[in-house]
This record gives structure tokens, sequence and C-alpha cells, in this order.
């Protein structure tokens, strides 16, 4: 039987509602007192932590609690920088953290703030239980996740995850269990021609037709042979937005589009964007007055985790010891900063948070109180699982 960890319930929420009053809205970001308030707590845990700047207002902090260096270290890690508020009006203050029949609403308090708190006492947990530790326990957490996971980037380039050997992401996922995400590959195609008067149609080049054209072949993108992931099936493909043209009688000169793909193992994004210029060139081809850009602009590879990892084996049996149902190994196909910590560092990757994760984004974000004192259960149990001797 494993062994329960004493986390302090109403501490914990009081933390989660400390870090959703700090307004790290990204953009600008402004994720140092949420930053600050980490660095304390891990601080107070007996945490040697590291403040990373990043820059105006702008912090990642990483904590580490030493262990004997005989099984390889496991990093938690989440972000503090929020997504804004929104046009919509929400009934609950997005800045107040209200608690209302046992639910936090605010910005931030499923994605992921709740998620950070329930890590970091988890981490308490486990450096006040005494248990020795045969690996190290890193805490990082990050700003500028909502943006492109650049403060991840920026993060792992510091000397700061030596003997890391697996990494817990606590994304909402109503404490299910995900080892897979999908790559993010995101591209802006400009097709430009040259402007006339729209009574004249033959004296300019018309860029929204070759984009028309260019649109109708991208369902040819992805071979219809390529075999589904078995965990995240297949990719897609989201014309987001189409702009071009000024005036009705003007002949257009540029049409750009934004493509969102989201990609799985074995598709490679170098080869991706070589068909689309491809297929643009094509539809430029035999017109000399017409051109033809394509820019990357968020380049996130899959990533795929084995579902049987001993981490994976760790929270999955966590998971069940505190909500009675051992959740199944899944896949999103949203990107979180796994996908910069599994490749950079090459280990495996789990997520698993509280909160559900359609309620990310939303107006009104809520997070269940009782699910971030059991995600705070079920990351200590795991961490000890990995790091202590059974029974230690
Ligand atoms: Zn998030």
């Amino acid at each position: 039987m494993e062994q329960a960890f004493r986390i302090e319930e109403a501490e914990l929420i009081r933390f989660v509602q400390e870090l959703v009053r700090v307004r790290s809205v990204n953009p600008p970001g402004d994720e140092e007192a949420a930053a600050r308030l980490v660095e304390a707590r891990l601080r107070s845990f007996g945490f040697e932590t590291t403040w990373v700047p990043y820059g105006p207002n702008r912090a990642h902090v990483v904590g580490r609690l030493r262990g004997a260096a005989k099984v390889p270290g496991l990093l938690f890690s989440g972000h503090v920088d929020v997504v804004p508020p929104g046009e919509t009006a929400w009934d609950h203050d997005p800045f107040g953290a209200e608690i209302v029949d046992g639910r936090l609403y605010g910005r931030g308090a499923c994605d992921m703030k709740s998620g950070v708190a329930a890590l970091v006492f988890a981490a308490g947990a486990l450096a006040r239980s005494g248990r020795p530790l045969n690996g190290d326990l890193v805490v990082a957490i990050t700003a500028d996740e909502e943006a492109g996971c650049r403060g991840a980037e920026h993060l792992v380039k510091e000397p700061l995850f030596d003997g890391v050997g697996a990494a817990l992401i606590a994304e909402p996922s109503a404490l299910q269990l995900y080892v897979a995400e999908k790559g993010a590959f995101w591209l802006e195609v400009v097709f430009f021609g040259k402007t006339a008067h729209g009574s004249m149609p033959d004296q300019g080049e018309n860029a929204i037709d070759h984009m028309a054209q260019f649109l109708t072949r991208l369902p040819r993108l992805f071979p219809s042979d390529l075999p589904p992931h078995p965990i995240l099936g297949r990719p897609t493909l989201n014309v987001g937005t189409v702009a071009g043209g000024v005036k009705i009688n003007v002949v257009p000169d540029r049409c750009v589009a934004a493509l969102d793909m989201r990609t799985i193992p074995g598709q490679r994004h170098a080869d991706i964007r070589t068909r689309v210029e491809a297929m643009a060139g094509e539809v430029a081809a035999g017109h000399p007055r017409a051109r033809v850009e394509v820019k990357t602009l968020v380049d996130r590879e899959p990533v795929s985790s084995p579902p049987d990892s001993p981490l994976a084996n760790a929270v999955a049996a966590a998971v069940e010891s505190v909500t009675g149902t051992r959740p199944r190994p899944g896949g999103v196909p949203y990107f979180t900063d796994a996908c910069v910590f599994a490749p950079v560092l090459n280990i495996p990757m789990v997520i698993c948070g509280p909160g559900l994760p359609s309620m990310a984004h939303q107006p009104d974000e809520y997070v269940e109180v009782r699910q971030v004192a059991q995600a705070a259960e079920v990351f200590a149990r795991a961490a000890a699982a990995l790091l202590c001797d059974p029974g230690s």
C-alpha cells in the first residue's frame, strides 16, 4: 500500500488563489509576481531555487531537491502565464479567485495555476515526509507558454536539468493521463500579383485567384495512405485565416492565408513545408507576374512517449489509488511545454493535471477544488514511487 502524503488542502487552495490573482496575462506576460510566489514556497520546502529572468517583469523559476543520484531525476513542470480574459463578459471576476460551490473561478484556475500549485505542494509534501530520495526532484515553472512554448525553449538551454529522466506536465487533464501530443506546424502563405483597375483584370494578376486554386489543392497535402498514429489518430489541417484585396473594383495584388497543421509522429515538418511550397509554386507557375512566399510561424514537432514508461505507470497507479479509477494513456491534439522538454532532454513525458481541458481559455474558467487536492496527492505519490525506496 502506498503511503499517503499530508497535503495541506486549505493552504494549497489559498496558494491557487494567490496565483490566480496575479494578472500574468500573455501578452505581455508579467509572470514575475507569480514566479516569486512559487520561488518562496519552494524555498520554504527546502528546495534550492534558481531565478531565470525572461524579459521585463518576466521570469522562470526552477527548484531542485537533491537526492542520492542513484536513479534519474523527475521533472515537474507547469506555466504561470494565462491567456487574456477575452471579450465575453464573465459572471465571476477573472482575477478574483472566488470559490463558489466547490469551484474556484478565474483566468488560469484550470490552465494551469491549479496544476502549478498542486506540483509545488506535492513537492513540499514529499520534502517534508522525510523519505530519502534516490534521485532529484526538479520543479520548473515557466513563463511564456501560451505564445508557443517560447519560455520553455529559453529555459531548457539553462544547465538546470542535469540527471532528469522524465517530465510530468500538469496541464489540465481532469486527472486523465496523456503520453502523446500532436505537433503544431503553422505556415503563412502569401501570393503576390499585380494590381489593376477592376474593369481591366487582364492588366493585372489576381492574387486571390491564385490563393483559391492553392487552397483547393490542400486536401491532397497529407497522403491518404498515411497510417494513423495509435494514440493521436490522423493529422489535421485548418485554414485559420485568409485575407486579400482592398476594394471591389481593384485587382488584388496580395492574398495571405494562415495554415494550422497538427501533425503526428513520423511526419517531418520540413517535408510538409517542401510539399506546400511545391503546391503553391505549381499555382504560380506560368504566371510571370505572380509570386508566392511561405513562412513558418510555429514549428513544434509531435511528441509520443511510451504508454508504459516508469513515469506513466507511476502516475496511472497514483491516480488509481487516489480516485479509484485507473486512467488509460491517451493523447492530446494541442501542444504543451512537453514539446520542448521531451525532445531536448530526450526523456519521456506525461501530461496529467487538475481541471477539465475544455475549460482552458473559456469565460468563467474554473477548477474543482477537490480535484486540485487530489492532483497534489497523485503527484506526490507518483514522485515517491519513482524516487523513493518502497516503504521508506
Ligand atoms: Zn496551459
